[in-house]
């Protein structure tokens, strides 16, 4: 027996939403720094994931829950159930020098309070521990905050603390594995219900702002993201990158593009070609919607759903 995970990680919902924004708007410099947050943190998330997937000892593994308990939202990075106890862990992609004092977190540089990772794993925890209870499971629960980044360091730590740095996390894990547990059914039936409970992100209200309207248009360069892409014949090529793409699968990326951001809007041929910006012309853009997707509704309101 080994770990197994039962709830993948996926990209956020709201960092592929802001990635795109990005691209196709001038975001507000809090969004900037929002995104670049978001993104680190997943990132690091990723990373974490590479020591928990390893693990040898027997538990199922939840990345990134989305929970309700006493009417408070909270996320979890990573929840690991065990024989016994659960472990929780917060994950912080944090880099460069910070201090602690007088219980709170402070960047040496800017001299700016940060968020108290160790606050937010407590109310974690005390919301996940009544979720349990509601549910009629008494378990332990362990919990830990994971410093992720080699280049983060903390002056005047404090002793006692359920912190794991960087260094000292290889060893960490080895420790995990030296641990018994048997999971059964009913760990198993915990993490089932769990991830029945798992609610999803709705972040549009937060960027509605950004019509369509109000979005650059044009085809933008699969992996560079620039909007220096040319048409030739059935291929398009990067100016920027020199990555090539089939036209087929631009189109598609085109309307996984809207979808993502749009999601009411209707997917027509008119928008399609509207939304690259003219550089594929309408006759391939009708013919892939149509290999690709189902038609409704009646000659010039025909959309694909
Ligand atoms: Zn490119």
């Amino acid at each position: 027996m080994w770990s197994m995970i039962l709830k993948e990680r996926a990209v956020p919902l709201e960092l592929r939403i802001l990635k795109l924004l990005d691209a196709r708007t001038e975001l507000e410099e809090k969004e900037k720094k929002y995104l670049h947050n978001k993104a680190k943190g997943y990132e690091g998330e990723k990373m974490f994931d590479l020591f928990t997937g390893k693990l040898s000892l027997p538990s199922y593994l939840l990345y990134d829950l989305l929970l309700e308990s006493n009417n408070s939202t909270f996320q979890i990075d990573t929840l690991m159930i065990t024989q016994d106890p659960l472990f929780l862990f917060e994950v912080k992609n944090y880099e460069g020098d910070f201090y602690y004092e007088d219980r709170r977190f402070f960047s040496l540089t800017t001299k700016k309070e940060i968020q108290n990772p160790l606050l937010q794993l407590e109310r974690c925890e005390s919301l996940l521990r009544s979720l349990l209870q509601s549910l009629g499971y008494r378990m332990m629960i362990e919990s830990y905050v994971i410093f992720i980044n080699s280049k983060f360091h903390l002056y005047q730590s404090p002793l006692n603390q359920p912190i794991i740095y960087p260094n000292q996390l290889p060893d960490f894990m080895s420790r995990l594995n030296r641990r018994s547990s048997t999971v059964n059914g009913r760990h198993k039936g915990l993490a089932e219900k769990l991830i029945s409970l798992h609610q999803t992100e709705s972040p549009y209200d937060k960027y509605s702002k950004y019509t369509i309207d109000r979005i650059k248009k044009g085809l933008i360069c699969a992996v560079c993201h620039a909007f220096e892409v040319f048409c030739f014949g059935r291929h398009l090529q990067c100016g920027v990158c020199g990555y090539q793409e089939g036209i087929d699968s631009a189109v598609l990326r085109c309307v996984r593009e809207i979808q993502l951001l749009y999601p009411n809007e209707k997917i027509t041929t008119n928008l399609v070609f509207e939304w690259c910006g003219g550089i594929i012309t309408k006759q391939p853009i009708g013919r892939v919607l149509k290999q690709n997707f189902c038609a409704q509704g009646v000659k010039n309101h025909t959309y694909y759903v």
